[in-house]
C-alpha cells in the first residue's frame, strides 16, 4: 500500500494527510489552526509539559500576524485580553523623549498591534485548537525524543516520531511512536528536532545581556496604551500594559498590568564566549537583587522604574539568545516553524509574529500539492518563502533592530540631550524604524492591501473565538480583563501571574 492508499485501496487527498506538530507553543497552535481553517483534518500537536499553566509575560503581536488571527476569528479574543497598541516611545537613559512612534490602528493599520500576556495568548489559542480539532487533537506529556524518517513503496516518505514522557524518560503512554505523513517542529529556542537535523550546533548564542522580566498590576501611566522603550543597547528598561484598563467600581482607582522588562550586559562585548550562562528558559525565577540596584535612578516623570521593580513580587531571568540562521528548515516531509526554525533576540517585537507569518506560508504552500509526492517540493518552497525573510530579521536584530535609535542617541549624548533634533535628524531616526519595519514585513501599505483582500473570510467560513474569550458572552470580567464563565478554581483552573491569581474558563498552558 503505498502512503496516500487507504485500507480499502482508495487514494487519500492531501488534506487527510497525518500530520503531527511537535511543541503547543504560539507556532504550533496557529499552524494547527491555520491548516485546519484550511481543510486539513488529521492533525494532532505532542507537547512535553505535562500541564497546562500560564506562563511567561508579555508578548507582541504586530498587525501582519494579527491580520492572519483576525483571519482564524480570534480578534474578539486578543480584543477581549490584549492591549490595542497606541504608541512606542523612545526615551534615553534619563527619560528625555526620543521618538514617539502610532502603532496599529494608530498609525493607519487596518489590524491592531496587540500588547498580551504570552500565557494568555497561548491558552486562547489552545481553546481554539481543542474546541475546532476536538480536545484528544493536543497530547501532554508527550516530549519529542527522537525521529527517523521512513521511505515508502511509492516513492514517498514518512516521519517515525518517538515521545517519551520528560520527567521519567519512559515512553509516552498515549502515543509513543507514530507514522506522520508530515511532521512540523515547533519545539522552541531549545527544539530537540533541530538538535537531532544539526547535531553540531550546540547552545544557542549568547548576546551577553540577559533580560530580567516582570508584570504589575498598577495604575496606568501615558495613554494607558504606550510601549516605553528607554536607555541604550547595553542597559535598557522598556514597559507596556498588556490588559485593558480596569475601573474599581467602589473606589474609582484605575489598573492595568504592565509589563516590564530590564536588560543589562552581563559579559563583555569583545569577550568571544558565546556559550549562555544558563539554558534559554523562560521560566526561571530569580531575585531582584541581581539588577534592581543598577535602575535605581530611572525616575521618569510618569513611571518610577525602582518603584515597579520593587513592588513586582516575581521576576524571570531569560539569557538574550539567538541562532546562527541555518541553511535547511525542510527535510522530507518534515520542517520547522517559530523558535525551532529562527530565534531570534528578543527585540523588535516580532518572536510571536514570525511564527504565526510561518504557520500561514506553510498552509499555503502544503495547498499548492496536488497530492503526498509533492509535499517534500511544498516544504521546500516553504523554506524558500519564509527562511531567507527571517534570517534578515534575526541579523537585523544583531544590530539593534528598531532600537538602534536609542543607540544612536546614547553614543552622540551620553550624558543627555536638551533638544533631540540637535543629536539626529527626524528623517534618520523615522529611517531607523521604517527599515526595520520593511525587513520584518509589516509595512502598512502591505498589511492594508492584506487586510482588504482577505475581509470576512473569517465569518464566511464560521470561525468564531473561543467563548471564554469573547467580551460580553454572559461571563463575569476578572480585574486582567479575563473572562471567566462559572469558574470553578481548582488547580488546573488558575492561573498564577506574579501575584495575581486569575480563574479562566478553561485549561491553563504548558510548564516545560
Ligand atoms: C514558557 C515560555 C514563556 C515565554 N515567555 C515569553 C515572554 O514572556 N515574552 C516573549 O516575548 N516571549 C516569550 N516566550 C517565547 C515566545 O513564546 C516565542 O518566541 C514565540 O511565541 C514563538 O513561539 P514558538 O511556538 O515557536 O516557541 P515556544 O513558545 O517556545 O513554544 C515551544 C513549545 O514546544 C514545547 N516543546 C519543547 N521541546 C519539546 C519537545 N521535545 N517535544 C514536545 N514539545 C516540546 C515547549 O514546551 C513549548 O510549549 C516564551 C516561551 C515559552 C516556552
Amino acid at each position: 500500500m503505498t502512503s496516500n492508499e487507504t485500507t480499502n485501496g482508495s487514494h487519500q487527498g492531501i488534506k487527510d494527510a497525518n500530520i503531527a506538530i511537535v511543541g503547543a507553543g504560539v507556532g504550533g497552535l496557529v499552524t494547527a489552526l491555520h491548516l485546519h481553517a484550511h481543510g486539513f483534518h488529521n492533525i494532532r500537536l505532542f507537547e512535553a509539559a505535562t500541564k497546562v499553566t500560564s506562563l511567561g509575560v508579555g508578548i507582541n503581536v504586530q498587525p501582519h500576524a494579527v491580520l492572519i488571527l483576525r483571519d482564524l476569528g480570534l480578534l474578539p479574543a486578543l480584543q477581549s485580553t490584549g492591549v490595542e497598541t497606541r504608541e512606542l516611545n523612545y526615551y534615553d537613559q534619563y527619560g528625555n523623549s526620543i521618538l514617539s512612534e502610532p502603532r496599529g490602528k494608530f498609525a493607519g493599520y487596518k489590524v491592531p498591534q496587540f500588547s498580551i500576556h504570552r500565557g494568555h495568548l497561548q491558552i486562547l489559542l489552545l481553546e481554539a485548537v481543542k474546541e475546532r480539532l476536538g480536545e484528544a487533537s493536543v497530547l501532554l506529556n508527550h516530549s519529542l525524543e527522537t525521529f527517523e524518517h521512513i521511505p515508502t513503496k511509492d516513492g514517498t516518505e514518512k516521519v517515525r516520531l518517538h515521545f517519551i514522557q520528560r520527567k521519567t524518560g519512559s515512553p509516552a503512554t498515549l502515543v509513543p511512536h507514530l507514522e506522520a505523513d508530515i511532521a512540523i517542529a515547533a519545539d522552541g529556542i531549545n527544539s530537540t528536532i533541530r538538535r537531532l537535523l544539526y547535531p553540531s550546533e550546540g547552545p544557542a548564542n549568547f548576546s551577553g545581556r540577559i533580560l530580567w522580566r516582570g508584570c504589575l498590576e498598577r495604575e496606568p501611566y501615558l495613554t494607558g496604551a504606550s510601549m516605553i522603550w528607554s536607555g541604550h543597547a547595553n542597559q535598557k528598561f522598556i514597559a507596556y500594559p498588556i490588559g485593558p484598563v480596569t475601573t474599581d467600581p467602589a473606589t474609582g482607582e484605575q489598573t492595568t498590568l504592565v509589563n516590564w522588562i530590564a536588560e543589562l550586559r552581563v559579559r563583555d562585548e569583545d569577550d568571544p564566549d558565546t556559550t549562555p550562562p544558563e539554558k534559554p528558559d523562560w521560566t526561571v525565577s530569580v531575585p531582584k537583587e541581581k539588577f534592581a540596584s543598577e535602575f535605581e535612578k530611572w525616575t521618569f516623570g510618569f513611571l518610577n522604574v525602582p518603584e515597579l521593580i520593587g513592588k513586582t513580587e516575581r521576576v524571570y531571568e531569560f539569557p538574550m539568545c539567538d541562532r546562527t540562521p541555518v541553511s535547511r528548515w525542510s527535510f522530507g516531509s518534515l520542517t520547522m516553524v517559530g523558535d525551532a526554525a529562527h530565534p531570534m533576540f528578543p527585540i523588535g517585537s516580532n518572536g510571536a509574529s514570525q511564527a504565526i507569518l510561518d504557520a500561514a506560508a506553510l498552509t499555503g504552500c502544503l495547498l499548492c500539492c496536488e497530492d503526498f509526492a509533492g509535499v517534500e517540493a511544498a516544504l521546500q518552497v516553504y523554506e524558500r518563502e519564509r527562511l531567507p525573510a527571517t534570517s534578515r530579521i534575526v541579523m537585523a536584530n544583531r544590530g539593534n533592530g528598531p532600537d538602534h535609535v536609542m543607540q544612536v542617541v546614547h553614543e552622540r549624548a551620553p550624558e543627555g540631550f536638551r533638544d533631540v533634533e540637535e543629536v539626529i535628524s527626524r528623517e534618520e531616526l523615522e529611517g531607523i524604524g521604517a527599515g526595520y519595519k520593511k525587513v520584518a514585513g509589516f509595512e502598512v501599505e502591505r498589511v492594508n492591501r492584506m487586510a482588504g483582500e482577505s475581509e470576512g473570510v473569517a465569518e464566511r467560513k464560521g470561525l468564531v473565538s473561543p467563548r471564554a474569550w469573547m467580551v460580553g458572552g454572559g461571563e463575569a470580567m476578572v480585574p486582567n480583563g479575563v473572562h471567566s464563565a462559572a469558574v470553578t478554581e481548582s488547580e488546573e483552573h488558575v492561573v498564577q501571574m506574579g501575584g495575581l491569581k486569575i480563574g479562566i474558563n478553561g485549561t491553563g498552558v504548558a510548564d516545560p
